[in-house]
């Protein structure tokens, strides 16, 4: 699944993802999403479509992050981090990410293991 395209909310962002990364970000309307993947590494990310600048940057896009804290979501699911894509020349955001976190080990939903958490 090299070099796949995911829409976020201010454009889109082409990266190196798994087919488990593929199948959440297909919510089955023929174009893949950024918000259900979880956090994509900055090495898997190739480029980046700002709507605003209405450019194609061959870089990957700013991460952001904006909160990093445990928030118990609902029964056995914590929110562990969220952040956003940034556009690398004007800033607008691209898109938004989400690492959940379940309490039991018994399935995942989506990054389950964030890297690079101490
Ligand atoms: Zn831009």
């Amino acid at each position: 699944m090299s070099d796949t395209k995911l829409y976020g909310s201010g454009g889109y962002i082409i990266a190196d993802i798994t087919e488990e990364q593929a199948k959440k970000a297909d919510l089955g309307v023929g174009k893949l999403f950024l918000a259900p993947i979880g956090k994509l590494e900055e090495q898997k990310m190739k480029k980046h479509y700002c709507k605003v600048c209405e450019e194609e940057f061959n870089s990957p896009p700013k991460v952001h992050l904006e909160e990093k804290n445990r928030e118990e979501v609902a029964d056995n699911l914590v929110l562990v981090e969220r952040g956003q894509y940034n556009c690398q020349k004007c800033n607008s955001i691209i898109g938004e990410y989400r690492v959940f976190e379940k309490k039991d080990d018994s399935g995942e939903i989506g990054n389950a293991k964030p890297s690079g958490s101490p």
